[in-house]
């Protein structure tokens, strides 16, 4: 662990900057905007970096990229945050509460924001030492469709050519102060799917003249069951969940079709591919016995997130001498909750941490999600601290 000088002092900087990170963290946070709609978050983070003297562009949208040169251009590490909010009204009574009816902070991307722009000043105070560049990728979209990909789409990872990138969510389980994390799956895969049953409207008193949608919809939902309780390994972790069944029309009439809407969630390509298959099957089959038709549509989702194990390494690395080998966990299991970070993991080498930002004693015990959610501040130089850190891990540690 020693030979790592360039992190010498880092969390106390970090911790000196408290009060602009709680402010930054808390103007997001009044202020929060859904998927693609990220106008003012974009606007303040660019206004932030100009003041540091970092260029950036704005790709997607509403993403924001800037870029840091060192002493070379060449080798890139990329930071990553996102800035959406939920669709949700907040229920903290928190000073600094969303002023936004039916739009809240609840997964505290507020927070993910204001930690990028604190390692983007603590790393620009370095900048005449970086064996490298630093890109920071600010995206939007991570609750909805995703900002990720597009990000990527338009070149976010070329010129300079990013070499690794690292990320981090908060965690209101892990106490603040640590960090978890593992190599290999750590968010699951998922697919969202459409079924469409169809069947033949008729007079509800003379059932036999029709085909109902609704009677066929209801088999499918049952034998959709048997997706993965019969057709997965017992070992494989997947959920089929339907979330929404809509049909029929009227109580005398025999429904003449149903739409259900659904997702698909795993942890390996090989279940993946399985379990969309027999969704397929089982639901036309099911409905095919009682004479109706069912159509399903997928809509491919974020792909598993796997960490590179020696990137793994190197955040782990990293927490240890920041925050003490105490403080450094690995993740108990994978989360069957999606991440698009995923995108940048599946083009370059790349490692996603939980940062602990729970705290009983100040009552911050609510989960992410919920309209209660909130964190503890004094994450927020932690996790600036730990980004600054992963990036000069791997730019001066080599
Ligand atoms: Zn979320
Ligand atoms: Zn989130």
């Amino acid at each position: 662990m020693t030979g790592l000088r360039f992190l010498d002092g880092l969390l106390e900087e970090a911790i000196g900057l408290h009060g602009d990170l709680v402010r930054l963290r808390r103007s997001i946070h009044r202020r929060p905007e859904k998927g693609f709609e990220e106008f003012e978050t974009a606007a303040l983070v660019e206004k932030t970096l100009a003041a540091l003297g970092i260029p950036s562009e704005r790709v997607a949208g509403t993403a924001v990229v800037g870029l840091l040169e060192g002493k070379r251009r060449d080798p890139a590490v990329g930071l990553r945050a996102d800035m959406d909010a939920l669709e949700l009204e907040e229920k903290t009574g928190a000073p600094y509460a969303s002023l936004v009816p039916g739009l809240m902070h609840a997964c505290g991307h507020d927070a993910h924001t204001a930690m990028l722009l604190g390692a983007a000043m603590l790393l620009s105070q370095r900048k005449s030492e970086l064996e490298g560049s630093v890109v920071f990728l600010f995206q939007p979209a991570e609750e909805t469709t995703g900002g990720a990909r597009p990000m990527i789409e338009e070149g976010v990872l070329e010129n300079p050519r990013v070499e690794a990138v690292f990320g981090l969510h908060v965690g209101i389980g892990l106490p603040c102060g640590r960090i978890a994390v593992s190599a290999g799956t750590v968010h699951a895969a998922s697919d969202m799917f459409d079924i469409t049953v169809s069947g033949k409207g008729c007079h509800g008193a003379y059932p036999h003249e029709g085909i109902d949608a609704l009677a066929a919809a209801g088999q499918v939902v049952c034998a959709l069951q048997t997706v993965v309780s019969r057709g997965i390994d017992p070992l494989e972790p997947a959920v089929v969940s339907i979330g929404t069944i809509r049909g029929g029309s009227a109580r005398n009439v025999v429904a003449e079709s149903v739409r259900m809407e659904g997702i698909l969630r795993t942890l390996s390509p090989e279940a993946r591919r399985l379990a969309r298959e027999r969704i397929e099957k089982v639901a036309s089959r099911a409905a095919e016995a009682l004479g109706a038709r069912a159509e399903v549509r997928f809509q491919e989702g974020y792909p598993c997130l796997e960490n590179d194990p020696s990137m793994a390494v190197l955040v782990r690395e990293t927490g240890c001498i920041l925050l003490g080998e105490e403080n450094v966990l690995e993740v108990p299991r994978p989360s069957m909750g999606v991440e698009d970070f995923s995108f940048f993991a599946r083009e370059r080498k790349a490692a996603f941490f939980t940062l602990g930002a729970g705290n009983p004693a100040k009552g911050i015990v609510h989960p992410a999600h919920s309209s209660r959610f909130d964190l503890d501040e004094d994450s927020l130089p932690i996790g600036a601290a730990m980004l600054a850190g992963v990036a000069l891990n791997f730019l001066q540690g080599r």
